[in-house]
């Protein structure tokens, strides 16, 4: 690890003004310090948001839900609001990394985080994200956990969260906090494809900070899943991860809200996938249909081949739990 100097924030301004000028931001450090141990990231400056007054989680005055920032991922789990009225939320935080880990992580700092790609952890090897016009190689190494939805000829790593899955079919969003102001974005706002330009990976400004993520207000009779399929049970990320909030009516799906993990560089969402569901009646066929929309632009790159029929069995097990539909004898 290289010597860096270190300030703790003590107020929202104080710690805008430093990243604005250079300085990264810690806060659970449970992803950073580990790019900075092996000097994938060397950053001179550090600015600590942990005494931040960004911890607490409350119900907004339209019934939705506003997370602060620093609230833990053990927190967030555990919290008997989310747990009864968000539960896809809470099942997406307690599916990732350890329990040690959860306790440390933050919201913001979860959102944040960076790909889990094996050469962009490896500063032997040639990688886009990490040194921009190096190369990629994972395009033409192993690529498992890699993506098929998009990616580009530049870099095709995964986003690893779990939580901003669940977010993302939640329609959140992420509150931001810079020498401009305040504003609000949804996740696809937040996050950018990777393109040409995949070491840019969110918009955020240079003196941005997350300060809190907003949920609307729960979802109404709607049943909430979270299924991610993995290569252990714990401490793995997702291979392929489905998100799913649908509600019926009568025999019909009135709405469904669908995000997936293990699949692209950002948490994914098809509008298309949702409108070929809504009005329907579910069944095996209706759902074939919806992975076959899903998958139209899929691209495997070798050793991620088995993700496009995993990603098909998964997405359909996920409809027929949430609709109740049983499987065919
Ligand atoms: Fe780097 Fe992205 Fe290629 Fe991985 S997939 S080596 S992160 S450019």
């Amino acid at each position: 690890m290289r010597p860096f100097d270190y300030m703790r924030a003590e107020d929202l301004q104080a710690a805008t003004e430093a990243k604005g000028n250079g300085a990264t931001v810690i806060a659970g450090g449970t992803n950073l310090l580990d790019l900075m141990k092996l000097e994938v990231m060397a950053p001179e400056r550090l600015v600590d948001i942990t005494r931040l007054d960004l911890h607490n989680t409350e119900r907004t005055s339209g019934g939705g839900l506003r997370i602060g920032a620093l609230v833990t991922n053990s927190d967030l789990a555990a919290n008997p609001d989310v747990r009864r009225n968000w539960p896809v939320l809470s099942r997406a935080l307690l599916a990732g990394a350890t329990g040690q880990l959860r306790n440390k992580a933050t919201t913001g700092g979860n959102l944040l985080q960076r790909t889990r790609c094996y050469y962009f952890y490896d500063t032997a090897m040639p990688c886009n994200k990490r040194e921009p016009g190096s190369g990629c190689h994972a395009r033409t190494g192993f690529n498992r956990i890699h993506a098929i939805l998009g990616a580009s000829d530049k870099c095709i790593a995964t986003h690893p969260s779990d939580m901003a899955v669940a977010m993302r079919a939640l329609d959140a969003e992420v509150e931001v906090q810079g020498s401009g102001g305040t504003r609000r974005m949804g996740l696809d706002a937040l996050y950018r494809l990777p393109g040409d330009t995949p070491h840019i990976e969110t918009s955020l400004a240079e003196g941005e900070i997350i300060t809190a993520v907003i949920l609307p207000p729960p979802p109404t009779a709607a049943t909430q899943v979270y299924r991610k399929v993995r290569d252990r049970s714990s401490y793995a990320f997702a291979l392929v991860s489905v998100a799913a909030v649908v509600a019926m009516d009568g025999a019909r799906i009135r709405e469904a809200r669908l995000a997936f993990g293990g699949l692209g560089p950002m948490p994914w969402r098809d509008g298309e996938v949702e409108r070929a569901l809504e009005g329907q009646e579910p069944s095996d066929a209706l759902f074939d249909c919806a992975s076959d929309i899903l998958l139209r632009d899929a691209q495997g790159q070798g050793s991620n081949d088995f993700k496009i029929p995993l990603a098909r069995r998964t997405l359909k097990a996920v409809l027929r739990e949430v609709t109740r539909t049983e499987a065919p004898a």
